[in-house]
């Protein structure tokens, strides 16, 4: 029976003792910590388990199990500065007879009484419950499924990729939905929260609870953020029942930041540590492995991959930490020379080499890259030839091109990118050189709705409708419903439905099938299934 206690090595005690992220670090092994300081621990009180739990990033043989205690979840601190010993167990059945794994880990107040478990030495390919104990409390019972041995082709594998869920633009009426399906893993591509301060707007028809209304500046307002959105029970419901693989885009910690650069403004250092304060906040509420590689107070490496055996690998990047400040300017711009530039950059260039790296190494049959930003050229033609939204691709078309050719040169196969952020639906064939008409596509892009930002309405396709025609390499649009999608992949194909939902801003939507496409292997480009 693995358990988390002896598995701590030496690198991994003084990469935490290490870390100066104002503490932190890689889960907290309880060896690490004094006796004095767990004996000392107050009483949890009223339920902690109020944000439920998650689990993530599975691999062949294990996954990251996560919760926080908040028995008062309007008081990030309400319970001090003990470390808080809490027991997990890893079980073959859903009633948690046959545990496989168990352990104590440590909800240390410097991580506002996070857990992040990274539970190893489980089975491939197999399904599993968890659930977390502390002071006779216990948790809800969550579910993942680890992910396939190395060399193993899987027969199918399914995994919903969302985006965008606003929680004053309405409920998360997606997530129910997404309920009635078997995935082995959710892809969540970016604005899982947004800093904005919610006032009596809220679309859900009810004001938000006191005391997490600030916009978030610090770490004290990004911990609240955090809180108030997992205090939503569809959203505890899908992360209980399905693992997630989680990147940031912009909004969990401001509005189309570009690396250490707010919007429309010089790099300063009152923005880095504001952009601290959030990536804190966002590792504390995600199931996430700690990265060794993270810089401490600077930066949180959170670009990873994850592998399905032979069937499919998935790299999920990041977009906003590392990139050039937007060459052109903010916000929709004339492409100007700047662009023609060679030294800007979207991902760093860091993690273009690992990129690269993994692209050459890569056995899968299908290859997904998870991301934040539009890749496909969108020009903005019906308004001005030219112009083009500078916060997405488009705004670094050089760094674009230098990623498509290395997805050519290294011949990836089965290339798909699968993007959130723009708060509409597309399907886009990719080329190296989208003005050329003969252009190959090289590979295929699906933009995944929002779950719910811009509410129920009509806020993008009045606008961006007319622009699609002088953009013949994008295949589909739509601006103005909410939902998300589903995936299933096969050695010979991979197919995507499209699931929109009737409403968000009634508690009673539901999700309904809108359309399906299917990319076939070796052949890029989506096809009408
Ligand atoms: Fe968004
Ligand atoms: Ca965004």
């Amino acid at each position: 029976m693995p358990s988390s206690k002896s598995q701590w090595s030496l690198t991994e005690r003084r990469r935490f003792l290490r870390s100066v992220w104002s503490g932190v670090g890689a889960s907290v092994s309880l060896a690490l910590l004094p006796g004095r300081e767990l004996l000392a621990a107050p009483k949890v009180g009223a339920n902690p388990f109020t944000l439920g739990i998650a689990s993530g990033d599975p691999t062949d043989d294990g996954i990251v199990l996560w919760t926080r205690l908040a028995p008062v979840p309007s008081e990030p601190e309400s319970l001090g500065q003990s470390v808080i010993p809490v027991r997990w167990r890893v079980a073959k059945d859903a009633g948690m007879h046959q545990v496989m794994a168990s352990g104590i880990a440590a909800a240390h107040p410097a991580l506002a009484h996070s857990v992040h478990v990274e539970v190893r030495g489980l089975r491939p390919a197999q399904d599993y419950f968890y659930q977390f104990s502390v002071r006779g409390e216990e948790s809800a019972i969550g579910h993942f499924r680890t992910a396939p041995r190395e060399h193993e082709m899987l027969r199918e594998l399914r995994f919903a990729f969302v985006t965008c869920q606003d929680w004053p633009s309405g409920y998360y009426t997606a997530y129910r939905d997404m309920l009635r399906s078997d995935l082995d893993l959710v892809l969540h591509l970016g604005d899982y929260t947004y800093e904005y301060r919610i006032d009596g707007t809220s679309r859900r028809g009810s004001s938000v609870p006191a005391g997490f209304e600030a916009e978030t500046i610090d770490l004290r307002t990004y911990r609240l953020r955090h809180t108030l959105y997992k205090l939503d029970a569809d959203l505890q419901a899908a992360h209980a029942k399905f693992p997630f693989a989680v990147i940031w885009d912009d909004h969990e910690v401001a509005n189309d930041y570009s690396g250490s650069a707010p919007e429309f403004a010089a790099p300063s250092p009152e923005f880095l540590a504001r952009r601290a304060a959030a990536y804190q906040a966002y590792y504390e509420h995600m199931p996430i492995r700690f990265a060794a590689a993270s810089k401490p107070r600077a930066e949180l490496r959170i670009y990873r991959g994850l592998r399905y055996g032979r069937l499919a690998e998935f790299f999920m990047l990041d977009d906003r930490q590392y990139r050039s400040d937007n060459p052109c300017g903010d916000g929709e711009a004339l492409r100007c020379d700047a662009a023609n530039n060679g030294d800007y950059t979207m991902l760093g260039r860091e993690q273009e080499r690992w990129l690269a790296r993994r692209f050459e190494r890569s056995h899968a049959r299908w290859n997904v890259i998870g991301q934040q930003l539009l890749m496909a050229e969108l020009e903005h033609a019906t308004t001005q030839p030219n112009w083009y939204w500078n916060d997405a691709w488009d705004g670094y078309p050089l760094a674009r091109k230098r990623l498509l050719q290395e997805v050519v040169g290294s011949k990836l196969a089965n290339p798909v990118v699968l993007t959130g952020d723009w708060h509409s639906t597309f399907v886009n064939d990719l080329k190296v050189d989208f003005k050329d008409p003969n252009a190959a596509t090289v590979a295929t892009e699906f933009v995944t709705p929002a779950i719910t930002t811009g509410g129920d309405g009509t806020p993008y396709g009045p606008y961006y409708s007319p622009m699609i025609p002088f953009n013949p390499h994008i295949k589909y649009y739509e601006g103005d419903r909410r939902g998300y999608f589903n995936a299933t992949v096969t050695e010979k194909y991979m197919r995507f439905d499209l699931r929109f939902v009737t409403s968000v801003e009634s508690p009673g939507g539901t999700g309904y099938a809108e359309r399906s496409w299917v990319v076939e292997g070796g052949r890029a480009g989506a096809q009408p299934a």
